[in-house]
């Protein structure tokens, strides 16, 4: 997938060729089941799983578990559902809170070699302490209290016997370090809060630095991969190695890239389940979300999405890639796999005067990039439907759509001509009264069937046809970079025109479809089927348009 060689693969072949054994490579992917996963964590996902690919190595799926307030098994499920979508199967699937009990006797071990105390002020006691980049910080005035002490308090805290806040377990390294989480970090905390696997079993929880890498060294991970904002934490992530590696098994490195940043969007959890609570979307899978639920049920693909991360790369540092990059992959590949139709979104009633009363069965390519799609009957009738926008009674000059007395092909049919328009007593247009001419067929080899007009339309017939439902999105955000907006003021990057609904007319084939079928609607763009259909209800999500409209409509 990722053709040229990144700054990862770089060191892993560094490793091999100073002695790493090939077959000890293994790698993770370590999300937090505390949401869904977003089209950031695609690019996590990609890396690892195609690093594991291309060195034969074992990966693991490693949800970390250890902030039972906000975790869920919902979220784990869609998390491996969202994984095995896009392709990937992972060796191993673990999770940090089986070794709850390991990391507790490692933290017992710490305490028992003065490498680790029991604080007991309040957390805005400890953070007063911290000190500034600048300026060392205050030793807790509990840092050198007696081994056994803390040793009786932790283990009380276990049994659940202190309240949330009351006490801390911190690492014993230095209050001046230069490096701020080198200054006695906290490395774990008493909750009170069920636990999707743990239950009610555990009353203290690892922190994230503490778990990460032990978890890794656990697992015999020897590539740990994350984002950049994690590099400070290397420091940790090592000395807490130091204190549990064994000489002879594999240590982990920890190694960073930079995040996926993408304009008009976010990707971070926290935001994203704000979108979900207070309703401005329907859910996690909402498809104006950046979540791999949510551009699923807009009808990305799989293979968009990896196409778009490898296009995006691997990179040390930070950018921000265009949403127009994955609205082009995505038009790429649907353009070779989809079927075409003809739906009419905003109907407008034509009437042939002078074609019979009879219906005909006119034949159509289905995708002229691809031969093997074969074709399929549409019908056509003296009445059928084409857009409202496709018909101006005063149209200005270019206009090659139809007005009155210009002539314009319907696809796949007749040469049409307006001759007559037909008001309601308000005086908008009801219908359009129309001739024909009849040697004009598509495809029938008369000169008439040569001739060139300036505008081909789309349209359905009147009489066979599958009502639809269309949706229509814009992006979600407004604003370009919605990331630099707190979750409170997120609203005020909210598009509040995201979502338009259309009552349309689609080709009888059309009522076929399977949910999660993708088809090009003619003219328009590319649709997906929707679970929300039922067998009276055909509704389409617009995936995106046939052109990059992006440009034009940026406001800001
Ligand atoms: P969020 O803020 O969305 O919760 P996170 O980093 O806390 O993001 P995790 O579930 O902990 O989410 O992440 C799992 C893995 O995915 C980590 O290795 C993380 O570095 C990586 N990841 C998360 N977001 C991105 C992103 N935008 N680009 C690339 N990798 C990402
Ligand atoms: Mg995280």
């Amino acid at each position: 997938m990722i053709d040229s060689k990144n700054f990862i693969e770089t060191i892993i072949d560094q490793d091999l060729s100073s002695g790493f054994e090939r077959s000890n490579l293994r790698f993770r992917f370590p999300p937090e089941p505390n949401g869904f996963l977003h089209i950031g964590h695609v690019k996590a996902i990609v890396l690892n799983f195609e690093l594991a690919k291309k060195y034969n190595a074992k990966i693991n799926l490693r949800f970390d578990d250890t902030n039972p307030e906000n975790e869920d098994q919902s979220y784990i499920d869609s998390i491996k559902e969202d994984i095995s979508w896009l392709g990937y199967k992972w060796d191993k699937e673990c999770y940090a809170s089986d070794y709850f009990e390991t990391l507790y006797g490692w933290a017992v071990e710490l305490i028992k070699k003065d490498k680790a105390y029991i604080d007991s002020q309040t957390s805005s006691e400890i953070a007063a302490q911290k000190g500034t980049p600048t300026k060392a910080g205050t030793e807790s005035p509990y840092r050198n209290r007696p081994t056994e002490e803390s040793l009786e308090i932790f283990s009380m805290m276990k049994k659940g016997n202190f309240k949330q806040g009351k006490h801390v377990l911190r690492a014993k390294i230095s209050m001046s370090s230069s490096n701020m989480l080198m200054r006695d970090p906290v490395i774990y905390r008493a909750i009170d809060s069920h636990h999707p696997r743990t239950k009610d079993r555990w009353k203290i929880y690892p922190m994230y630095d503490w778990t990460h890498g032990e978890s890794d060294y656990i697992e015999q991970v020897s590539h740990s991969l994350c984002t950049l904002e994690f590099k400070p934490h290397r420091d940790l992530y090592d000395w807490f190695l130091d204190f549990v590696v064994d000489p002879k098994k594999i240590r982990p490195k920890q190694r960073e890239f930079a995040r996926l940043n993408l304009s008009h969007t976010i990707t971070s959890k926290r935001k994203l389940f704000s979108l979900v609570e207070n309703n401005f979307v329907s859910g996690w899978d909402d498809p104006r979300m950046p979540t791999i639920s949510g551009l699923r049920r807009r009808g990305y693909t799989p293979d968009a999405l990896k196409k778009f991360v490898a296009t995006a790369g691997v990179a040390k540092r930070e950018n921000i890639i265009e949403m127009s990059l994955l609205e082009f992959c995505i038009r790429e590949d649907l353009n070779k796999k989809c079927n075409r139709l003809m739906v009419v979104q905003d109907p407008l009633k034509i009437t042939i005067s002078n074609y019979p009363e009879q219906v005909e069965k006119l034949s159509l390519i289905n995708n002229p990039e691809n031969i093997d799609s074969g074709s399929r009957n549409v019908v056509f009738s003296k009445e059928i439907f084409i857009e409202q926008s496709d018909f101006l009674e005063d149209p200005p000059k270019k206009y090659f759509r139809l007005s009155p007395g210009n002539e314009v092909r319907l696809k796949g049919a007749y040469i049409i001509k307006a001759e007559e328009i037909i008001k309601d007593p308000s005086g908008s247009i009801k219908e359009v009264i129309c001739s024909y001419d009849p040697k004009s067929k598509s495809g029938s080899g008369t000169p008439e069937s040569q001739r060139k007009v300036k505008g081909t339309l789309h349209w359905v017939s009147c009489n066979s046809n599958t009502p639809v439902v269309i949706r229509e999105y814009d992006r979600l955000f407004e604003h370009p970079s919605p990331g630099e907006f707190s979750k409170e003021n997120l609203v005020q990057a909210i598009n509040k025109e995201s979502i338009n609904i259309f009552n349309g007319y689609g080709e009888k084939e059309l009522s076929k479809a399977s949910v999660s079928e993708s088809f090009q609607f003619q003219r328009k763009g590319y649709y997906v089927k929707d679970a929300d259909s039922n067998k009276e209800k055909h509704v389409f999500n617009k995936t995106v348009s046939l052109r990059d409209n992006w440009k034009k409509n940026q406001t800001l």
